[in-house]
């Protein structure tokens, strides 16, 4: 597969070529169940290779501080068609370099330094820029945070929700100028209606951190915030399967506040490059396929998460509706930590991350959980019956995982379901 076709160039390089060889050997023969990840098609990564990375464009189509940018402006227009047209926005902003340059810009653009902000607690599935003491954001906004509700073992309400009554008790004590809705490790759907109303309860601004389930939204397997928030912003490289990057949708009232924020607030040069492949994966997530495709992600996530209950894996919120499962470790293991987990299913090639749960008694370095998700293998074609067996081998390696040799025989097991699931395999010439 080359990415474009100046590929073999990188062959002169020899350090260089053995490390991306690694790489790819790596990624296609192991499993690749981190929730946030991906494989990009093969017309993504060209994008992504390609000349535009020479372009210096600071400004917006046609308003750049430098020459040359004729082509550039199509480009980018074209990548603002296409991702207003995805989630029927009013205005796009495709610049911003991460999910978290992203989130950082939005406060920037509709809030003053000091200024309130309620969202979700941290260690309950919030992401570090909605408020982490070690983020950035933390030090110029004030976050109050809302969490989910208490456990129970009631299988028709099975609670770790989010507590809806916190959050609008949290939002009249605190009047936030601010509430904002999306998780990083949170298995369920995100209602955007319900966060509308408190806002307007209290006259708040409403901000939806889109950044997992983009792909979900973009494919009609969950519900679109856009006609219920401010603004939405997220990355373009988990669900949605385009290149590393961020975008931010917005009502038009917030529109050059938002432009302005990106850049030149946050911001200098835009990667054109990754604009064009962000255009790319938005006419991809544009297509009927790519609906089938996120119908099946939450599919393999719920057969996922109920053959990991079988083996004894508690589902944190008692199951999945999206791409991801939080697995609570301790009744499968009471001595097993995320952390351990994490390694033993690197050993056998099975690739996760350690996370913190709801009241989770470990540090976030070590954790009672695990995070995984469905959206990369999915991508790589694999359906229900596979996360089944995904589901078996992961039981059978952290049970016998002082065992060498049994957890060299999941990697081979692994090994031999990745030769018929080559992610690369799938993608169609378009
Ligand atoms: C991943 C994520 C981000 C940040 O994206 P980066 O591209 O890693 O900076 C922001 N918010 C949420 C909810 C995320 O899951």
């Amino acid at each position: 597969m080359t990415s474009s076709p100046f590929d073999a160039w990188i062959r002169n390089d020899d350090e260089l070529t053995s490390l991306l060889a690694q790489e790819w050997h790596r990624q296609t023969t192991t499993l690749q169940l981190i929730a946030s990840e991906n494989f990009a098609s093969p017309a993504v990564l060209a994008a992504t290779g390609s000349i535009l990375t020479n372009k210096y464009a600071e400004g917006y189509p046609g308003r750049r501080y430098y020459g040359g940018n004729q082509v550039v402006d199509e480009v980018e227009d074209l990548a603002r068609r296409r991702l207003t047209a995805l989630f029927g926005a009013d205005h796009a902003n495709v610049q911003p370099h991460s999910g978290a340059n992203a989130n950082v810009a939005v406060y920037q653009a509709l809030l003053e330094p000091g200024d309130t902000i309620l969202a979700m607690r941290l260690d309950q599935g919030g992401h570090l820029t909605h408020g982490s003491p070690a983020s950035i954001t933390s030090k110029w906004w004030n976050f109050v945070s809302y969490g989910v509700t208490p456990r129970s073992d009631d299988p028709a309400n099975p609670g770790e929700l989010i507590d809806f009554d916190n959050v609008r008790e949290l939002a009249l004590q605190h009047r936030p100028k601010m509430i904002l809705a999306g998780a990083t490790a949170y298995s369920r759907l995100i209602e955007p209606a319900p966060f509308r109303e408190i806002a307007d309860e209290i006259g708040a601004l409403l901000m939806f951190d889109s950044a997992h389930v983009a792909g979900l939204i973009a494919g009609g397997s969950h519900p679109n915030p856009v006609p219920y928030a401010d603004v939405v912003a997220f990355t373009t490289h988990k669900t949605l399967r385009g290149p590393r990057g961020g975008a931010i949708v917005c009502r038009e009232e917030h529109a050059k506040k938002i432009d302005s924020a990106v850049f030149p607030g946050q911001q200098g040069g835009p990667l054109e490059h990754a604009i064009a492949a962000k255009a790319v994966s938005f006419k991809e997530a544009a297509q009927p396929s790519f609906a089938t495709y996120t119908d099946q992600i939450v599919a393999n996530a719920q057969a996922f998460g109920a053959a990991l209950a079988k083996e004894g894996f508690r589902n944190v919120s008692g199951g999945t509706e999206n791409h991801m499962v939080l697995l609570d470790l301790r009744e499968f293991d009471a001595e097993l930590t995320g952390k351990v987990a994490q390694e033993v299913l690197d050993r056998a090639g099975i690739t996760t991350n350690r996370n913190t749960i709801p009241d989770d008694p470990r540090s976030p370095f070590i954790t009672s959980g695990l995070r995984v998700g469905s959206a990369a293998q999915t991508t790589a074609g694999m359906k229900e019956g596979e996360f089944e067996t995904i589901a078996a081998l992961i039981s059978r390696a952290l049970r016998h995982r002082e065992d060498d040799a049994i957890v060299a025989e999941v990697r081979a097991d692994v090994a031999e379901m990745c030769e018929s699931f080559n992610p690369y395999a799938n993608f169609t010439k378009q």
